[in-house]
């Protein structure tokens, strides 16, 4: 058996809501990396788990739920309590009997007092708050006598440390986590049918499983970890990522008669905790993203068009980024990492869409008029009319709400004359007049956003309407900007001599990452000397998914970054035929991208724009993508020569045509400033005069 994603939960039989310590943790581990989340309420647990079990169902996918509870009690229990020597009959019989509110206001000692009483003598169940007067349940083990059950279940026997079943009260309270917990599994088991098997006592494959498990099986890789909200947190995260990697087929096969495994059940994992701890102790092995030669470019090569080395560049990317699982409404502005797919219909059900009266159109008949006596009570949103309305009759409804049985028209209620007990409109009316049909904008199951897709503020409009709490995100690709240059002062707090220049492009660059919704890393700036920023770099390969370099990327003599990254991150110098722009450095340092982009701000800037927008949005999971231009009269002229690209800086001048900024230099920073855009000349030779048509790239298509 297979799965694609295991959760593990740390069940509880709080009385009251709680969160964090001895609360209900749930751990998940599959192919995408989830944190441990918390849940103050069994019911909102349980909503989440039916969440989850909808998705994977959706997904076609394979799902592990395992539970730090009993699923069965010692032998002849079962068949004691509900004639049958199967744990499931218990589950039933607890589901019957078992209340437990949104609040965990529950009633398990009474149904665990209940239960003694069918037994011979006192107990087998025991503990209790002494405020309970409940005689058939002792408030101490020793007290029991006479119930003639063991204290021990056959895989408890593996499992050292593992409280009784009967225990309902303080520490290793498994008892009443299991009255509250079967009960509930039990009504999962109705609510999901055929598509949920119970390990180990339904021999039979189904997209979900159910099992139990015992989260002190890994105990010693708990008291190791670091990091975690509390141990809880720890274990379920743990044992998920364990059950994940191990061969849990082989764990899976029965290791006691049937009769017991279907009477007692069985622990997942018992007496494979070195095995469980061993596949926590190997992380797993994971294939570089990008290859070492990704950037290579063919021999002999000398300038390369910007097209085409915007096609290397998007051959040599792909995502870097793992996936994290974050709550609906923080997700804005992150990248999806799974299609969603609605686990509700918007709307969910039929509804009206305006104020007005609703009525049967088949019971009409003709145009009109008609006059239509009235039922007591109206529909209105949030409150559903709950009978059905007569043939003949109709209804006061207002916007929103649900159409009630016998109504599939709504007359707009400025059409309609009532006086409380009647109501009288003109025909003809169309059926189904006014009203909005169930999933008409999206269906359950449908698949309504792809992954990739970078969400907007009415994506998560959409999400929730649509019933996902949680959504799938890449984590935020982590920019880091590096500087270097012997002139460059990190930033203006310090007293500058003549020669030296305070670091413009980290600035800008930190400012431009964090604007494309990424989380820039600052990596301060470096000397010209080759040892430092090979520690620097070193060090930035450790917290970053890619790293920016400005300054010394040329093949002068004080370029350090080019000679170091061809020595030691398999660097090649793409020559662009661009303009502002020299080389343009790309290399691995240690299997993060480098880009070294030029030391002068336009030119930094410009290829920022051109090269890195792509290229960090390709890294970053939401694929390749390009600025959206314009083309617009020239409100300039310009002789420009054939072989390279030219971006100059440019905005919209009164008229909507382009002007650009009065000098080329490519030092002069206030030009950008100044600019709202790019104008893009092509590769070849063109002449412009005012009214030229010539493509205007605003920067807001640049993202910025
Ligand atoms: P380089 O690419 O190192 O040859 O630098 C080209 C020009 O850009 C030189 O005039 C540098 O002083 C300047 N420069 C390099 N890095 C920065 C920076 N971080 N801020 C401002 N100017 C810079
Ligand atoms: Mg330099």
């Amino acid at each position: 058996m297979s799965f694609d994603r295991i959760l593990v939960v740390d069940w509880s039989a709080n009385s009251t809501p709680k969160r964090g310590a001895d609360s209900i943790w749930i751990g998940s581990a599959g192919a995408i990396a989830t944190p441990p989340q918390n849940f103050a309420t069994r019911t909102e647990a349980l909503a989440h788990l039916q969440d989850q079990m909808q998705d994977m169902l959706a997904r076609h996918q394979r799902l592990l739920i395992s539970f730090d509870i009993g699923f069965g009690f010692p032998k002849g229990f079962a068949a004691h309590l509900t004639g049958q020597p199967s744990a499931l009959a218990v589950w039933d019989w607890l589901a019957a009997r078992i209340e437990d509110d949104t609040k965990n206001r529950n009633n398990r000692f009474q149904v665990a007092a209940e239960i003694n009483r069918h037994f011979p003598g006192l107990g087998p169940f025991w503990g209790r708050p002494d405020t309970l007067d409940l005689p058939d349940l002792p408030s101490k083990g020793t007290l029991r006598h006479g119930h003639g059950l063991a204290e021990l279940r056959a895989t408890e026997a593996l499992c050292s440390g593992a409280h009784p079943m009967w225990k309902l009260y303080t520490t290793g309270s498994v008892g009443s986590q299991s009255l509250l917990g079967q009960a509930h599994l039990a009504r999962l088991r109705a609510a999901f049918g055929d598509a949920l098997a119970v390990w180990p006592m339904e021999d039979r494959a189904a997209p979900i499983t159910l099992a139990e498990t015992y989260l002190s099986l890994i105990d010693k890789a708990v008291q190791d970890s670091t990091g975690y909200a509390c141990k809880d947190a720890a274990q379920v995260d743990l044992l998920a990522r364990a059950f994940h990697s191990v061969d849990l087929a082989a764990m899976m096969q029965p290791e006691a008669p049937p009769d017991t495994l279907r009477e007692e059940g069985w622990i997942l994992g018992a007496g494979h905790g070195a095995a469980l701890l061993a596949s926590l102790t190997q992380p797993d092995l994971i294939p570089p993203r990008l290859r070492n030669d990704c950037f290579a470019m063919p021999q002999g090569v000398d300038w390369v068009p910007v097209d085409d080395a915007m096609d290397r560049l998007r051959a040599a990317l792909s995502s870097v980024t793992t996936p994290e699982q974050i709550r609906t409404a923080q997700a804005g502005g992150r990248i999806l990492a799974q299609d969603l797919i609605a686990r509700r219909a918007n709307p969910p059900a039929p509804n009206s869409a305006v104020d007005g009266y609703g009525c049967a159109h088949a019971a009409l008949g003709g145009d009109g008029p008609h006059t239509l006596p009235l039922v007591a009570g109206r529909a209105a949103a949030g409150q559903p009319y709950t009978q059905t309305v007569p043939q003949g009759h109709a209804i006061r409804i207002l916007t929103g709400a649900i159409l009630p049985q016998g109504v599939d028209t709504i007359v707009l209620e400025e059409d309609c004359a009532s006086d409380g007990a009647r109501v009288a409109f003109d025909g003809p009316v169309k059926p189904r007049a006014n009203t909005r049909k169930a999933g008409e904008d999206i269906a359950a199951g449908d698949t309504f956003l792809q992954t990739g897709r970078i969400l907007t503020p009415a994506d998560l409009a959409l999400a929730s309407a649509l019933g996902l709490d949680h959504l799938t995100v890449h984590c935020k690709l982590r920019v880091g900007v590096l500087s270097t240059g012997d002139e460059i002062l990190p930033d203006p707090s310090h007293a500058a001599a003549p020669h030296q220049i305070y670091d413009a492009n980290r600035p800008m660059l930190l400012e431009i990452a964090r604007k494309w919704g990424y989380q820039p890393v600052d990596l301060g700036c470096q000397p010209d000397d080759e040892a430092t920023i090979a520690k620097a770099l070193d060090q930035a390969a450790e917290s970053c998914d890619v790293i920016l370099t400005s300054g010394g990327a040329s093949a002068g003599d004080e370029d350090h970054i080019s000679r170091l990254l061809r020595q030691h991150g398999h660097l090649t110098s793409w020559r662009i035929a661009l303009k502002p722009g020299r080389p343009l450095a790309l290399a691995l340092w240690n299997g993060v991208p480098v880009i070294g982009l030029p030391g002068n701000p336009v030119a930094a800037f410009v290829c920022t724009l051109i090269f890195g927008r792509p290229a960090l949005s390709t890294l970053a999971g939401s694929g390749w993508i390009s600025p959206q231009g314009f083309d617009l009269p020239a409100a300039f002229s310009k002789k420009k020569k054939p072989g390279r690209r030219e971006y100059l800086r440019a905005r919209l001048d009164s008229q909507g045509a382009v002007e650009v900024f009065a000098s080329e230099g490519s030092g002069r920073i206030s030009g950008l400033s100044w600019a709202e855009g790019l104008v893009e000349l092509p590769d070849h030779a063109i002449s412009i005069t005012p009214g030229t048509r010539v493509r205007y790239v605003p920067f807001t298509s640049f993202g910025l």
